[in-house]
């Protein structure tokens, strides 16, 4: 999202999003030039790209291909360089190294409104002053497509998001929700070959969003038209993308689809990012690890050889928990434990256990039977934690937190607190 500090703040970011209103009469109709470029051409490609704002290294190296039609998400916290990245293929930034490619042409140097992306901003940036219809047809005007077509194209956009009824209102007599819609019209009914939504849905209440998910997911599915979504929340993520990239201070750390990214993630950072950091420290050995808090259990090795060091993931609401005298199946692999703390969250019961070392596990029961929930140990009890030998993952720490990385490139490395890059 629009962050003050930017190279004129507010005002240059108003200037980018009515400037991307001006031109979307410039933007190419891909429905002309389907077939142009091959079928198996990614929509974009980003080709070793990096940037840098003087010695910050916002976004390092990045290889991206983003596929026809794919709900693309850039997801990860405040900083990462998502924005960034998104800026880039925008036209709103230059990368300082690399190459942009959006359906196999090289983009560098063409100004945001010549490149076939349109961009939906957290903001809406609608023209006040028109109406809801006159909004959505204003590119199509300008590039002077037959009346009648412009009747057809903008009702058919309206009536896709949802808001036939409301074309003759102001964008001031609608809901936050119905204004992002109208500017999703907006930008769909020129057909852009891709469309970068920059956190669309961050300013709407959690309700709203929630269906606006959704909503946007059948959306995309029903145009066809590769989308490219930024935010930092990954529930959204999960809910709405075909993949997901995964960034942390500059870089992606896995690119895969949502099961996979929340199953098997590959490194520390996507294990806690996506859901609740349950990593258990172990050694790799023949056929599954030795666990530092406990005995060696079966795991499938992932790419690890034996001696190597990993962390050992389980998801919370894979683990069953026990009290250790309670009966339970012995043929599953276990740790000991203590119980920290257990919180009523309405659906679910989460319970914390500290397995030694300093190492906690957290456990989501579901709540649905009430003797079941009452039975549940409570603070200090010892219990067994079990799971089943399939839903335990082995990962890597994050590159982004090793030596290595921090060494490859001049300037400041966000890889490492401010003040301790030397
Ligand atoms: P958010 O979700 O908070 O917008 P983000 O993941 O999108 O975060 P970016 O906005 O891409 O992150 O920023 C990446 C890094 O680059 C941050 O450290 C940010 O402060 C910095 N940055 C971004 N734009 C500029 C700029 N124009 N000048 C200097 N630094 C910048």
């Amino acid at each position: 999202m629009p962050s003050v500090h930017r190279q004129g703040g507010t005002r240059r970011w108003l200037v980018e999003e009515l400037g991307e209103i001006a031109n979307l009469d410039r933007v190419t109709e891909h429905r002309d030039q389907e077939g142009a470029a091959g079928e198996t051409e990614p929509t974009v490609r980003l080709d070793g790209v990096s940037k840098h704002f003087g010695d910050l290294i916002a976004v390092r190296d990045l290889d991206l291909d983003i596929g026809r039609g794919e709900f693309f998400t850039l997801l990860g916290p405040s900083g990462c360089g998502k924005t960034t990245t998104l800026r880039m293929v925008a036209g709103f930034e230059d990368p300082t190294a690399g190459r942009v490619l959006i359906d196999g042409q090289d983009v560098a140097g063409l100004p945001s409104y010549k490149r076939p992306a349109n961009t939906v901003f957290q903001s809406y940036a609608l023209f006040p002053h028109l109406s809801v219809g006159d909004n959505v047809a204003f590119g199509l005007r300008r590039k002077k497509v037959p009346k009648h077509e412009v009747t057809e194209r903008v009702a058919a956009e309206l009536e896709r998001v949802g808001l036939a009824a409301e074309i003759n209102r102001r964008p001031s007599q609608l809901s936050g929700g119905q204004q992002q819609r109208v500017a999703l019209a907006r930008a769909l009914v020129n057909l852009p070959k891709v469309l970068l939504l920059d956190e669309p849905l961050g300013a709407l209440d959690l309700k709203l969003r929630k269906g606006l998910q959704l909503e946007l997911k059948r959306i995309q599915r029903d145009v066809g038209i590769t989308f490219v979504y930024v935010t930092h929340d990954q529930e959204e993520a999960l809910t709405m993308s075909d993949r997901i990239a995964v960034m942390n201070l500059g870089r992606v750390e896995q690119v895969a689809d949502p099961e996979d990214v929340y199953e098997r993630p590959e490194t520390t950072f996507v294990a806690g990012f996506i859901g609740v950091s349950n990593l258990m420290p172990a050694t790799v050995e023949a056929g599954g690890v030795h666990l530092d808090n406990g005995p060696s259990v079966p795991a499938a090795q992932n790419g690890f050889r034996p001696g190597e060091r990993c962390q050992a993931v389980v998801r919370p609401e894979k683990l069953h928990i026990n009290r250790i005298d309670e009966a339970s199946d012995g043929s599953l692999p276990s740790v000991e434990g203590t119980v920290e703390s257990s919180v009523y969250l309405g659906t679910s019961t989460q319970i914390v256990v500290e397995i030694g070392g300093d190492v906690r596990m957290t456990v989501l029961h579901p709540n649905a039977s009430e003797a079941e929930r009452q039975r549940l140990p409570g603070g200090g009890s010892r219990v067994k934690l079990s799971w089943h030998p399939d839903h335990m993952h082995l990962v890597r720490e994050s590159r982004a937190g090793s030596q290595a990385a921090a060494q490859e490139a001049p300037g400041r490395d966000l890889t490492k607190p401010e003040g301790e890059e030397k």
